[in-house]
């Protein structure tokens, strides 16, 4: 009886946040993904099949994109040849760092992740989070199940053919949904801990990233190697614009901290589906802004003689490596795509 009841209470528990969680990736797949704000005044270039004008959009939609200075006032961003950010064509805007432009939406949407057909929308910046937690709880929810009904398959005395075959095509149902959920969610739990998006994750090893730096020196950035760009506004700060070793992941701050932008600050927020994630607030608008000690970006300033790495960052910046070439054997374990796929949601 007391074992009942406890089963029932998990299975609410479960239920209660599988069905939040899920709600929330379907609300932002629908409604804002994380969409990159457009200029005021300023009309997109494509109209998108999927754009919701009017009483849909969230103050987040309408909020304008990051002005071209915001990238230089901080101490890194990802640019083209010049120094500059990255420019959509079709929205008319500067795109922070990883954000992608949907053809559905006709949009620029942040930390693009991939088009999920399972959710029948996009997972991006907004419901990331949320779609982990969704997969998570959809595998307990599926192994719970899963026990359950091999308990009392176990204690089927007197036998009895129609409920044997019942149980049997539930037990069946709960591997089939534990392997599809459970596989997900680590691939999911995978990228969040590398800092990576599934886009990123297809090219990881051969990916080369072309940033601009800030050097903090601006005298010494004259006569050297690479070539240098200097913010439009503050004409003290120089960036040089370097490129990242292959299979070098810029946004890689370490494990915990790479789980927390993903997930929150504290363990509730890991746990509950209510909270957006902390990438989803951010003052520049650049929803992936970079702590300056990231190693990747101390080992890109040092390849190019700005500087040193102390040897605690040295050693930090061989342990991600190790790490960098042992999780995609773990990813491609977990069903994430690792090979070059044509991806139609998302040009450039
Ligand atoms: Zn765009």
């Amino acid at each position: 009886m007391a074992a009942g009841a406890v089963i029932l209470v998990v299975y609410g528990i479960l239920i209660l946040l599988m069905i939040t969680s899920y709600i929330r990736v379907l609300w932002h797949a629908i409604f804002d993904p994380g969409f990159v704000g457009q200029q005021p005044g300023r009309k997109s270039g494509s109209e998108g099949t999927w754009q919701r004008p009017g009483p849909w959009q969230t103050p987040r939609m309408v909020r304008p994109s990051p002005p071209l200075e915001s990238f230089y006032d901080q101490d890194f961003f990802v640019c083209d040849a010049q120094g500059k950010p990255i420019w959509c064509s079709e929205c008319q805007i500067w795109k922070p760092d990883r954000a992608r432009h949907s053809k559905e939406f006709g949009r620029c949407i942040r930390r693009f992740d991939h088009y999920c057909p399972w959710v029948g929308g996009i997972v991006a910046e907004r419901n990331f989070k949320f779609f982990i937690q969704f997969c998570t709880y959809a595998a307990l929810f599926s192994l719970v199940s899963l026990l359950v009904v091999a308990y009392f398959l176990s204690r089927e005395v007197e036998y009895r053919w129609e409920r044997t075959v019942h149980l049997s095509v539930t037990a069946g149902l709960a591997v089939f949904f534990m392997l599809l959920a459970g596989g997900t969610a680590l691939s999911g739990w995978l990228l969040a801990a590398m800092n990576l998006t599934t886009l990123d994750n297809i090219h990881q090893k051969t990916n080369v990233w072309q940033v601009a730096v800030s050097t903090e020196m601006a005298k010494r950035s004259e006569g050297c190697a690479f070539p240098t760009v200097t913010a439009p506004k503050d004409c003290k700060r120089v960036f040089a614009i370097l490129q990242s070793p292959a299979g070098c992941n810029p946004f890689d701050a370490g494990l915990m901290e790479n789980l927390r932008q993903v997930l929150g600050r504290h363990w509730w927020h890991w746990l509950l589906p209510l909270r957006n994630s902390p990438l989803c607030y951010s003052d520049t608008g650049n929803s992936d802004k970079p702590h300056p000690s990231f190693a990747c970006i101390e080992e890109i300033k040092e390849a190019a003689g700005l500087g040193s790495m102390a040897p605690q960052t040295r050693s930090a910046c061989d342990r991600l490596r190790r790490r960098q070439r042992r999780f995609p054997q773990l990813l491609a374990g977990a069903g994430a795509p690792l090979k070059t796929v044509k991806v139609r949601s998302a040009g450039g």
